[in-house]
């Protein structure tokens, strides 16, 4: 049960693989990288090329969020984290932007609105809410599908004059699967043939069931065309949070998720990280998916550097070693050879599980052969 392949163990050494194929075939064992060894023989060559032997559990190589639990003293409230769904050409883009827009003041010192794929905006009262940049259920599916449940309240946006629609069903569907609230905004309320309380009622058919009709989903009426009541959305968003106790530590090594990623011209790879738990700070070093590296610099939505980010704030990270997919998830670790440890193993995961994804299939085998 004890094995191990000479190329994982050279990985976990930070080692060639050849080179330890050279030592085994010296010790008298013929093998390749692929080959498994027994924990007798790994143990021999790892003092053989001067490492320490450090017993380490599968779940001590990756590190496992699950069973990392913080210290519920540690716990400090955090912004939530917000999705706009709805049927296309409801609303969504124009809502994202009126909302965003109602918080950059013109002429703010550096203030330049930077698309990030995530933005902070202030309610009211004060507290901060996240948007998440990339409207639809597609985006949220898809990082639901990656394991990244980043959403904590999903808005609906319904166009009054136009009513629910298929898309808004499936959002509905979405965000009931993945256990998130919806608040929904009836949009373009300004419309001729507006009909807010017609989209309430057909509401009702899909158990959403609003406060004005008795039930305990919140519905604000907007347009984000006129900006009317973008506030209230707001305020409605900062009690549904309230009510939620949504709550991180944020005084532990930093773990994200990637909502973004893209090779700069300039820059070269950045992604945006939404920080989960814990402070991200420059100099940290990590591994984000498959990738490793050390923060070179954190830019906030507004374009401005900053030396840190703590939880649910979208920040765009440099220093990465590579491009890293939305979805991934980054994790401080202490040192570097931790780093190229755990990416280590991430590649090999994420090579195992390519591999058992696709199968092949003997009609292209036939094909392949003719
Ligand atoms: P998306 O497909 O859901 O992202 O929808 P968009 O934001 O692109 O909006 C679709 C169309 O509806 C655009 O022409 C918008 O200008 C328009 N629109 C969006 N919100 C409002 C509103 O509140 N009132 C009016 N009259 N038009 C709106
Ligand atoms: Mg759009």
């Amino acid at each position: 049960p004890d094995t191990i392949t000479v190329q994982e163990l050279a990985n976990r050494m930070a080692e060639k693989g050849a080179d330890l194929v050279k030592a085994l075939f010296k010790m008298g064992m013929p093998v390749t990288v692929n080959q498994t060894i027994d924990q007798d023989t790994a143990e021999l060559l790892v003092t053989e090329f001067g490492h320490e032997i450090k017993r380490v559990s599968e779940a001590d190589i990756d590190i496992r969020h699950d069973m990392d639990v913080d210290d519920p003293a540690k716990l400090q409230p955090r912004a939530p984290v917000v999705t706009i769904m709805g049927h296309v050409d409801h609303g969504k883009t124009s809502l994202l932007d009126a909302l965003r827009g109602a918080n950059v003041q013109a002429g703010e010192a550096g203030g330049i609105t930077q698309h990030i794929g995530a933005y902070q905006v202030k309610t009211p009262d004060g507290s901060i809410v996240t948007f998440l940049d990339t409207p639809g259920h597609e985006a949220f599916t898809e990082m639901r599908a990656r394991g990244a449940n980043v959403t904590d309240v999903a808005i609906l946006v319904v166009a009054a004059d136009d009513g629910l629609k298929p898309q808004s069903i499936e959002s509905i569907n979405h965000a009931k699967a993945a256990g998130v609230p919806i608040i929904v905004a009836i949009n373009k309320i300004d419309k001729e043939g507006a009909n807010p309380q017609r989209v309430r009622e057909r509401l009702l058919e899909h158990e959403i069931i609003v406060e004005a009709m008795g039930g305990e989903v919140q519905d604000v009426e907007v347009s984000a065309l006129k900006k009317t009541n973008l506030d209230k959305l707001l305020d409605a968003i900062a009690l549904q949070a309230e009510i939620m106790e949504l709550k991180a530590n944020p005084d532990r090594n930093a773990e994200g998720t990637v909502v973004e990623a893209k090779l700069d011209k300039g820059r070269g790879p950045v992604a945006t990280i939404l920080v989960r738990r814990g402070t991200l700070r420059v100099g940290d070093i990590f591994v984000c998916g498959a990738e490793s590296g050390r923060v070179r610099a954190l830019v906030n939505d507004q374009g401005q550097q900053v030396k840190e980010a703590g939880p649910s704030m979208p920040v765009e990270v440099l220093g990465l070693g590579g491009v890293p997919m939305a979805g991934d998830t980054l994790v401080v670790v202490d040192n570097e050879a931790r780093a190229r440890e755990v990416a280590a193993y991430r590649q090999e995961q994420a090579l195992k599980k390519r591999t058992a994804q696709a199968p092949v299939s003997l009609e292209g085998m036939f094909s392949a052969l003719a």
